[in-house]
Parts: C-alpha cells; sequence; structure tokens
C-alpha cells in the first residue's frame, strides 16, 4: 500500500494540504510535495478531487509479518466517560498480550482527552497512544480513519481490537480497508495459535448455527471487532499506571464533510441501557401476547432491572426492537438475567449466555434454554412470574 502522486494531475489546489493530519504535505510551484512525516494514512487521497493522488491499496500475501509487533485497543468514549466495552476488550488484550508476550496499547482519540489515559492504565493498558485536535472531538469517519491509519502504518500493531458498536462498526472496515487488513466482524471469542502466532477469531456464522474461526495468516494488522458485552474487563487498579505517547496531528476542519450539529441521548422507555443492567428480565413468545409484557416489567421493577426480549416477542410488535437480546439484538452480561417463555434458540443465547446467573422459567423440560441455566424453573410463567414478584416486593 502507498500513496502515489500523478504530478501531471496536480493543480497545487491545497485539498490535500489541508485533509493531511500529519502535516506531511508543501505546495510547491503549484505541486502538492510529501514529506518524511508521511504516514501513507490515504487521507490525501481521499481528498484529491483531480485524481493526482493515488492511494493503492492491494492485497500483499508477502507483507512482512515480523515487522508488527504489539497489541492495541481503540478506545471509545461519549460526554467524557469510556464505553463499558472498551474496558472489556481491555481486559481480553491483556490475556492475548500476555500469551504474545507484547504490550498491550490504546489508542485514544478526541479533544482535551489526555486525563482520561489513567482509566486505560487502570484496566489493562501498558501504553496509550493520544492524538488531540478539536476536530476528533466528536467521531466522524473520515477524520478517524486518517489519523488511526496513520498511528497503525507509523507503529505497526501485530492485532488491533475495535468495539463492535456503531461507531466502531463504521471505523474498523474503513481503516481495514484502507490498510488492506483482515478484519473480523462481531467475534465471540478470540485467542492466540502459539505456533504461528495468529490471532484466532470465533464468530458466529450461518444464522449463528455455527461457529466459524477465522485467522488473517498474511495481512496485517489482525483486525477483530467485539461486541460488548461478550468479554470480561479487569477490575481497575488505580495504581497501575504507563507511557502516554502523543501522536501530533493538525486536522482542518474545512477538510471534514460531516458536521456534528448535536448529540441526542435516545430514552428507552424510561428503563435503564441494557448493555449497563446488572440485571434483566427477558420475555418470549411464551408470553402469548403484549399486555403479558406488563408482568415482565413488574418483575424487573421489583428487582430495580431491566426489560429484555426474545426476537420473536420484537417481531410479534410486542415490545420495541432496541429490548431485544442475541445475535441480531443486545449483546447483554448482566449479573442476573431471567428468561421467561423463551426457549433457548441460539441466536438468542448468542447475547446472553455469558450473564453470570442464569434463571430459565418454560413450561417445557425440553426446553434448550435449560442446558445453559444456572436454575431452571419448569412450569407456567403466569404463575412463577407474578408470585416472584410478590414475594420480591415483600422482602424488599
Ligand atoms: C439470523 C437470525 C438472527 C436471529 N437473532 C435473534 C436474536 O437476536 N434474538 C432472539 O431472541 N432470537 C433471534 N433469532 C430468532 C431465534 O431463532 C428464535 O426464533 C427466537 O429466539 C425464539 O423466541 P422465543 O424463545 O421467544 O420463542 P419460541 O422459540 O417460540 O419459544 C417460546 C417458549 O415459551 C415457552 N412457553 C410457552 N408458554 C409458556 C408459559 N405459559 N410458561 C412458560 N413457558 C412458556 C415454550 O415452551 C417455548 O419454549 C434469530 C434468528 C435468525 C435466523
Amino acid at each position: 500500500m502507498a500513496v502515489r502522486l500523478i504530478i501531471d494531475n496536480c493543480t497545487g489546489c491545497k485539498l490535500c494540504l489541508r485533509a493531511c493530519p500529519y502535516g506531511a504535505i508543501d505546495i510547491i510551484d503549484d505541486k502538492a510535495q510529501f514529506d518524511d512525516n508521511c504516514t501513507q494514512c490515504g487521507a490525501c487521497a481521499a481528498s484529491c478531487t483531480f485524481d493526482a493522488i493515488l492511494l493503492e491499496t492491494s492485497y500483499t500475501p508477502d507483507v512482512d509479518v515480523d515487522q508488527y509487533r504489539g497489541l492495541w485497543v481503540v478506545a471509545e468514549h461519549l460526554h467524557d466517560q469510556f464505553r463499558r466495552g472498551t474496558f472489556e476488550l481491555l481486559g481480553e488484550g491483556r490475556r492475548l498480550a500476555d500469551k504474545l508476550g507484547v504490550e498491550l496499547a490504546a489508542v485514544l482519540l478526541g479533544e482535551g482527552v489526555a486525563d482520561m489515559a489513567k482509566g486505560l492504565f487502570a484496566h489493562g493498558a501498558d501504553r496509550v497512544y493520544l492524538a488531540q485536535d478539536p476536530v476528533l472531538a466528536h467521531y466522524r469517519t473520515g477524520p478517524y480513519t486518517d489519523v488511526l491509519s496513520g498511528m497503525i502504518n507509523q507503529h505497526k500493531p501485530e492485532i488491533v481490537l475495535v468495539s463492535a458498536t456503531p461507531q466502531g462498526r463504521d471505523l474498523a472496515p474503513r481503516v481495514a480497508a484502507r490498510l488492506s487488513a483482515g478484519l473480523t466482524a462481531d467475534c465471540t471469542g478470540l485467542d492466540i495459535d502459539d505456533e504461528e502466532r495468529l490471532l484466532v477469531q470465533t464468530r458466529p456464522a450461518f444464522g449463528g448455527n455455527l461457529m466459524a474461526t477465522i485467522i488473517s495468516r498474511h495481512a496485517r494488522p489482525q483486525m477483530a471487532t467485539v461486541r460488548p458485552g461478550v468479554m470480561k474487563a479487569l477490575d481497575p487498579d488505580p495504581s497501575r499506571t504507563g507511557e502516554i505517547v502523543e501522536i501530533a496531528v493538525h486536522l482542518d476542519e474545512r477538510s471534514v464533510i460531516a458536521k456534528v450539529v448535536e448529540t441526542v441521548q435516545q430514552e428507552a422507555d424510561g428503563q435503564v441501557n441494557l448493555q449497563d443492567a446488572d440485571i434483566i428480565v427477558s420475555g418470549g413468545r411464551g408470553l402469548g401476547k403484549p399486555e403479558h409484557f406488563a408482568l415482565i416489567r413488574e418483575l424487573a421493577e421489583a428487582l430495580g432491572g431491566a426489560v429484555g426480549a426474545s426476537r420473536a416477542a420484537v417481531d410479534a410488535g410486542w415490545i420495541p426492537a432496541y429490548h431485544q437480546v442475541g445475535q441480531t439484538g443486545r449483546t447483554v452480561q448482566p449479573k442476573l438475567y431471567i428468561a421467561c417463555g423463551i426457549s433457548g434458540a441460539v441466536q438468542h443465547l448468542a447475547g446472553m449466555s455469558t450473564a453470570d446467573c442464569i434463571v430459565a422459567i418454560n413450561k417445557d423440560p425440553a426446553a434448550p434454554v435449560f442446558n445453559i441455566a444456572t436454575y431452571s424453573i419448569v412450569g407456567d410463567l403466569f404463575e412463577i412470574v407474578p408470585a416472584l414478584t410478590k414475594k420480591l416486593r415483600e422482602v424488599r
């Protein structure tokens, strides 16, 4: 992969100069010139409207994989708080980095975020690559792709992990395409192949009916996205410290097409966010009709938890889609998950099987959900759920 200048096409318009986050371009005699600061991030090629700069990305099976060392986690934050998935990726990243015998680094992009590096060290990072600029204050595809691609080209990590959030799902494929790297989306398991020093990536395939194991033998870095709720975060250790590597970037707002006008927090029926909930009570098709979700809401309320649902209940229009747990819904990892009238299809289990304690209530003793339940209650949910709610209200 390389940036190539077609000098005859260059008009000296300066679009590339504004787009370059690394200050690596100068216009001399109406022609662009690159200096040693160029990271081959490709921002200039994306900005050029005269076909004068090309990013020649091609699949290169002969990439020297030994040049690449270290494991990176891309940190995600909003309103000065890290998203939960960041710490989970650091927890898993720590385990994988120790197995490889390499450093674990976090990438922190934003404006005025240097203080947040402490949280990344506390959760397992040895090093933080920090790039700050007003243009990076809010996530936007273009500048984040440019800066992250350049950082990866400069420092050559062998593995880059990104949360499979809307932001991560937007950013990771862009960066992977820019770098001609392999990317496995929505991994549910990661490991290291000791013999070949490869990232072993597991994810559901064919509608969750089988688990695929994917490796990226030739391209670097090996990139994966992982859903929040799948991996375990480490207990924070505030005494941990590490090295901050500041990456100098100079971004020009004029070169960014997308503008953030306002960020709006969506309220989910006044319920707590499923992915942050410690307790979730979920209802499925066994509820029979939408009004019966009142039973689930009452039990959730008695426990101080959130309401979840199976896709069958969502598809029936009984409850909005943002309550859905599973492969095509939310992945959750609460301390307690109560599944009521849910059979336990593999696609539902994909979203909740890592809960600490699972209570399943189902009238069918052969329901698959019982295979993963900590406590199995065989019986009619219309008797059991109200009885549980009543008892909880008494003792609370
Ligand atoms: C590509 C793909 C993605 C999918 N993604 C998801 C996903 O993200 N999340 C998801 O949930 N599903 C998903 N599904 C659908 C999934 O395969 C199942 O169809 C769905 O989970 C079934 O929902 P359910 O358990 O509520 O319904 P059912 O499978 O119909 O189960 C209802 C259960 O209720 C029990 N029951 C009935 N009456 C009572 C009663 N009175 N008391 C106690 N128990 C009772 C029954 O015994 C039964 O076990 C996906 C499917 C595909 C193909």
